[in-house]
């Protein structure tokens, strides 16, 4: 039977949350077809797989060697696609974040296999089957993949991690020595080192209703006390207000937390687009008529400097017990 392989990501040694997603998409197709789930992490030759075998693989594979701490185009694709060539898979599943996104199509290409990209559900029907969004989120569409191996990116957030009974084994693989093509040679952290709103689990957005950059702090208060991630629509980042890395939506990051605040913020299409899998979806707007109402699973209609501060308050609260 064949098996599946999720490649898994780690920043600077610590593995992303993400990997644990993507390890659960792995386990929902290995079980549909009948084969082993297995995780594949590369990484520097400091990089370890304890603990790695609690998120639903069988067997994870640790591929570490000098010059792999950081993401490096084609050589991570080849340790992919020898990890691949040297197994029976059916499957690789990948994050689509931007190292996934990258990553995805290189071992599409090498292995021979078939891409689907920004999944947000996977399932085994005698081929691998997967939804996506498309034309901005405004329609989903469902694809079969009938080639193997079918690589697939699954958006962050959008499956739920897996806790295994039973621990699966890690085993290191050899790395053959290269030189790839293309080469990171530096990647810049962000200034803050705020939560990535496309990995948050509640996101806190605000729009030009916050008036200036300076009260975004309430969405910061709230967000922090949520352990969430501030986002922001489009009109605030052109304005200077907030950093592009927290901008939602078509031009921006699609996000999937499973609570996402809209404060002041009006409800674009192109704003919408960025939501369409979040969760519950809280609204807060001086509007009626704002269209974010009609996305919004709770709407509260009044000023969002008298609502923000009370819902903090409330939120302290509940959270002090
Ligand atoms: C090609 C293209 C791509 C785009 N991509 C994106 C994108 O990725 N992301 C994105 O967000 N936009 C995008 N846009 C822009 C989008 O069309 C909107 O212009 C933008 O989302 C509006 O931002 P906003 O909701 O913050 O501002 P506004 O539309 O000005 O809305 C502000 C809202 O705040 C409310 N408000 C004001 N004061 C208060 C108060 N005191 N209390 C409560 N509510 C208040 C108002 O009622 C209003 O609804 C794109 C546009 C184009 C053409």
């Amino acid at each position: 039977m064949p098996n599946v392989l999720a490649i898994l990501e780690q920043r600077d040694g610590t593995l992303k949350k993400v990997s644990h997603e993507v390890l659960a998409a792995a386990r929902i197709l290995a079980d549909g077809m009948g084969g082993e789930a297995h995780g594949l992490l590369i990484g520097g030759s400091g990089v370890s797989g304890d603990g790695l075998g609690a998120f639903g693989a069988d067997t994870v594979f640790v591929a570490a060697a000098e010059g792999l701490e950081r993401y490096q185009p084609d050589r991570y694709a080849a340790v992919a696609a020898a990890q691949v060539g040297a197994g029976d898979y059916g499957a690789v599943m990948v994050a689509a974040t931007a190292m996934g996104k990258d990553l995805a199509p290189r071992v599409a290409a090498r292995t021979g296999g078939a891409l689907a990209a920004d999944a947000t559900s996977v399932s085994y029907d005698g081929g691998v089957v997967v939804t996506r969004p498309a034309y901005a989120g405004k329609a989903t569409y469902t694809l079969k993949l009938t080639a193997t191996p079918a690589v697939v990116a699954v958006r962050p957030n959008a499956m739920a991690p897996i806790q295994a009974d039973k621990a699966g084994t890690v085993q290191t693989v050899a790395v053959e020595a290269g030189e790839g093509r293309a080469t990171t040679v530096e990647m810049k952290q962000p200034e803050s080192a705020a939560l990535d709103v496309a990995e948050a689990s509640v996101v806190v957005a605000g729009g030009r209703g916050l008036k200036e950059a300076e009260h975004f702090t309430l969405l910061e208060e709230l967000a922090a006390v949520l352990g969430g991630a501030v986002g922001a629509s489009r009109a605030v980042v052109d304005a200077g207000w907030r950093p592009h890395s927290e901008q939602v939506g078509q031009t921006g990051k699609v996000v999937s937390p499973s609570l996402y605040f809209a404060v002041g913020v009006s409800g674009a299409i192109q704003h919408l687009a960025g939501i369409r899998t979040a969760g519950t979806i809280v609204a807060i707007n001086k509007d009626p008529d704002a269209p974010i109402f009609k996305a919004a699973d709770y709407g509260i209609v009044g000023d969002l400097f008298e609502v923000l501060p009370r819902l903090t308050e409330e939120a302290k609260k509940l959270k002090e017990g």
